[in-house]
């Protein structure tokens, strides 16, 4: 029986050892953190949004930034560094800032979406353990203009005026003179993404093939004659048939130490998660504010509200005036939907490729193995990347066309 390393306890590297387990490799985790998810899997948007799935990049979209870096609470921050590879990422990113890339993207991540919605169910997993809700997704728009060249783009969805919004989604009463209509798509779900992982853990340990958690961080891969030879770490060298790197942004840094170069950057987040005061009041269904870029959802007893796009280089610290700024905005859009100000603070790194694709499968190394890149979506694609890491690890052919999600050196 093939053994493998996964490494990376996120939601990416948690689901990927499971494909891995049940396709019939013994698996050993590393984790360098004391728990499970604690990365950017901890308090993201918990969206789990498989039709909703358009890349950042996009026609209009570097006018827009302009726009929006000068806006006080706006949805985008940027501090340029001396590292080039910020400025080649923006220039991939600037790249694909088309609306034929964005379709052709677009495309793909929709049969991702659609083989991750399936692999979760297939997961069969006891579904309100990880808060999990079939709440739909509601996208509301307040520039008649978007709104209108929204909805006729819009192939999956229900569109409706702002008096609709309302009726369907009291929790935006306040908003609705600001509102010029929203665009709702059944189906879309959304979960706690730490409760998940913390639930794959115990089933990982509960499969006669887990060799085991190890808590130790890698330091550097060790290439040889085109393969990886062992995995540094600081427990020692460890070595394996196979190895997954699914490290979230840190594998941008384990990828080098193999001469690899992977496109992705750490698009840096925010959330609060505040209690919800009164259950009437919070919102049912998942709403995204389409302009301001921020995410509404319930999430067992809290109001989680997720947003922001910070490119501030790899700095997971919490800048307070980010957290005001999306205070006031939460505020505003739903004032009563919950007790702000008992609400936690949280940043994260999403580890985005320039067209938010992510990149699975096979790297230059015959037993090295990709699961990176994930960007907004990670909880989404997880359980079809997941999926289609291991079909291509058995070599057999992968569920879904992965023309843009493999690697390219
Ligand atoms: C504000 C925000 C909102 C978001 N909202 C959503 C959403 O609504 N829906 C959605 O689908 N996605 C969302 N995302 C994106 C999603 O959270 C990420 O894409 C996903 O969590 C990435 O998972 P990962 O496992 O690749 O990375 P991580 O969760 O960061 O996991 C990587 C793990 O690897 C470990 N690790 C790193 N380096 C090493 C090393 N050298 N040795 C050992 N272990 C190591 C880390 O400790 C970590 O546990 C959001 C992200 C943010 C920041």
């Amino acid at each position: 029986m093939q053994e493998v390393i996964v490494i990376g306890g996120g939601v990416v590297g948690l689901t990927s050892a499971w494909w891995l387990l049940e396709a019939g490799f013994r698996v050993t985790l590393l984790e360098r953190a004391a728990a499970v998810g604690t990365g950017a899997s901890f308090r993201n948007g918990g969206q789990l949004s498989y039709r909703y799935v358009a890349p950042l990049a996009d026609a209009g979209v570097p006018l827009k930034a302009v726009q929006w870096l000068l806006q006080k609470d706006g949805p985008l921050r940027f501090s340029l560094e001396g590292d080039p590879r910020q400025w080649s990422w923006l220039a991939r990113f600037l790249f694909n800032c088309s609306r034929s890339a964005n379709r052709r993207t677009t495309q793909q991540l929709l049969g991702l979406g659609e083989l991750s919605r399936r692999a979760m169910a297939e997961l069969n997993l006891p579904l309100a353990a990880f808060s999990w809700r079939d709440a739909g997704k509601l996208v509301v728009y307040r520039s008649p203009k978007v709104f209108t060249r929204a909805a006729a783009l819009a192939d999956a969805g229900e569109t409706l005026t702002a008096q609709q919004c309302v009726t369907l989604e009291p929790a935006l009463a306040a908003s609705q003179s600001q509102l010029a209509g929203g665009i709702f798509t059944p189906g879309e779900a959304v979960a706690d993404c730490h409760a998940f992982c913390e639930m794959l853990k115990a089933r990982l340990l509960a499969h006669p093939n887990f060799l085991g958690v190890v808590h130790a961080e890698a330091s550097a891969l060790i290439a040889r004659q085109g393969r990886i030879a062992g995995l540094a770490t600081t427990s020692g060298v460890l070595s394996s048939d196979h190895y997954v790197l699914a490290a979230g942004m840190q594998s941008r840094e384990l990828a080098a130490t193999a001469d690899m170069k992977l496109p992705i950057y750490p698009l840096k987040g925010y959330s609060l998660s505040a209690p919800i005061a009164a259950a009437h009041l919070a919102p049912e269904i998942s709403v995204t504010d389409f302009e301001r870029k921020v995410l509404y959802a319930r999430i067992d007893r809290h109001l989680r509200v997720a947003a922001m796009v910070d490119l501030v280089g790899v700095d997971a610290r919490i800048d307070q005036d980010r957290i005001d700024s999306l205070l006031r905005i939460a505020r505003e859009t739903m004032p009563q939907a919950a007790d702000y100000a008992q609400a936690e603070p949280w940043a994260g790194l999403r580890p985005a490729t320039p067209n938010s694709a992510p990149i699975l499968g096979p790297s230059p190394y015959a037993n090295l193995w990709l699961n990176v890149g994930h960007g907004p979506l990670g909880f989404t694609f997880a359980c079809g990347s997941a999926s289609v890491l291991s079909a291509l690890m058995r070599g057999k052919p992968a569920p879904i066309a992965l023309d843009g999600l493999l690697y390219r050196p």
